[in-house]
């Protein structure tokens, strides 16, 4: 038979910026109880912005700058651009490195005139044996912390922004009687933060990509069907693995691959109306 129903959800998606990748992905997403999301570029804009530069030792904050602006240049994280992009602001010269290696989920290690250099969290540090010192984290700021052979340099913050409609969208998945939890591999302060602001039920922070999958498998085992929604970046093995995988805003080409559903907005409204577009959508057979 011929199934309309499937057409009629396709159509409305469509009228909202919504892709659905068939009739399995409207079906599925019908049953779901948990939506878990990214927190970088799915709950805030992912436009970071250089906030302070504080120096741990004898390097300026300019030197430090420079230092992260080296690590970073071919880097596509939204905290590599900041920056690289924080340093041609201020026409700094940015060292091409000898060596370069980007360490998914935590930062950068590289070779650079100065010698052996780290750019990223303090699992990176702290895994190289580095010293991160008393350098508290607070509010919804990531800090970047910078090493140079061995000792810690200084540290970047950096301040993202929550998306204006985030608060509501969470409030509208909790009217639907759905549960809400936020991954980032950001550190507590930050996470816990944000997800305080936004009304997020459950909040996982410090965590490798690895990790995500692994907590979304818990939230289903404890709490039914899960759909994760990511911006794609570091985020491919827990966007398959989800019952439904959501893709948000201008993702990576990877992520459209591998997301059930692809949002071509990044507005946070589109996860409550795509379980409600489901929702209504009639039975599909075909
Ligand atoms: P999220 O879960 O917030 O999207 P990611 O998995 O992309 O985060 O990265 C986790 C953390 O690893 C970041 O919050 C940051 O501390 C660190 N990190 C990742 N990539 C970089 C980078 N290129 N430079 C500095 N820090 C990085
Ligand atoms: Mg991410």
């Amino acid at each position: 038979s011929v199934p309309l129903a499937f057409f009629s959800g396709i159509g409305a998606g469509s009228k909202k910026g919504i892709l659905f990748k068939g009739g399995i992905a409207l079906e599925n997403l019908k049953a779901v109880k948990t939506v878990v999301m990214d927190k970088t570029g799915t709950i805030t804009k992912g436009n970071f912005v250089v906030q302070t530069i504080l120096p741990a030792g004898t390097a300026s904050e300019q030197e430090i700058l420079q230092i992260a602006a080296a690590c970073e240049t071919a880097s596509t994280h939204p905290i590599g651009i900041s920056i690289v992009s924080a340093a041609k602001d201020q026409k700094l010269v940015i060292e091409k490195p000898a060596e370069i290696e980007e360490i998914s989920g935590k930062g950068i290690h590289a070779r650079l005139s100065q010698g052996e250099v780290l750019c990223g969290n303090r699992k990176l540090l702290t895994e190289f044996n580095v010293d991160c010192g008393a350098y508290d984290e607070n509010g919804a700021v990531t800090t970047v912390y910078i090493s140079v052979n061995g000792k810690l340099a200084g540290t970047i913050q950096i301040a993202d922004t929550i998306k204006p409609e985030a608060k509501d969208a969470i409030r509208s998945l909790k009217s639907m009687g759905i549960r809400s939890a936020m991954l980032t591999g950001d550190g507590e302060a930050a996470a816990e933060a944000v997800a305080a602001e936004v009304g997020i039920d459950n909040v996982y922070a410090k965590l490798l990509p690895a990790d995500k999958l692994e907590i979304l498998q818990k939230l289903r085992a404890e709490n039914g069907s899960a759909m994760f929604v990511g911006d794609g970046i570091n985020d491919a093995p827990v966007l398959a693995g989800a019952d439904v995988g959501a893709a948000m805003g201008s993702g990576a080409d990877a992520a459209i691959e591998a997301a059930d559903v692809v949002f071509m907005t990044s507005s946070m409204d589109a996860i409550s109306e795509a379980i409600k577009i489901a929702r209504s959508t009639g039975a599909i057979s075909n």
